[in-house]
Order: structure tokens, then C-alpha cells, then sequence
């Protein structure tokens, strides 16, 4: 996860807020991988950039 995504602006409602889902296999570990990133206001899901123009 990139900071540049994590501080982009929803491209439907323009709400800066986000939310982090995470998948977490176990709580004793420190180990959880991201699932997504959602918008708070609206629930839009961010989708992960690939590098290519
Ligand atoms: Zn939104």
C-alpha cells in the first residue's frame, strides 16, 4: 500500500476518509495482509495501481 492511495480523495463523493480492511488470520501474529480500501462516505472501493500508463 502505497501513502499516495491512502491520501487520495474519493473520485465519486471527494471524501478524504478511508477505511483499511485487512484480513487477519491470526491475532497473535503480526501478519495481515490488505484486502481493500473503502471510502467511509460512500464505501467506494479504491482499486490498487498497476504500473502501467
Ligand atoms: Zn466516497
Amino acid at each position: 500500500m502505497k501513502m499516495e492511495e491512502l491520501l487520495q480523495k474519493c473520485p465519486v463523493c471527494g471524501c478524504p476518509d478511508k477505511k483499511v480492511l485487512r484480513k487477519i488470520q491470526d491475532e497473535h501474529r503480526a501478519h495481515a495482509t490488505t484486502k481493500g480500501i473503502i471510502c467511509e462516505e460512500c464505501g467506494y472501493e479504491f482499486k490498487p495501481k498497476k504500473k502501467e500508463d
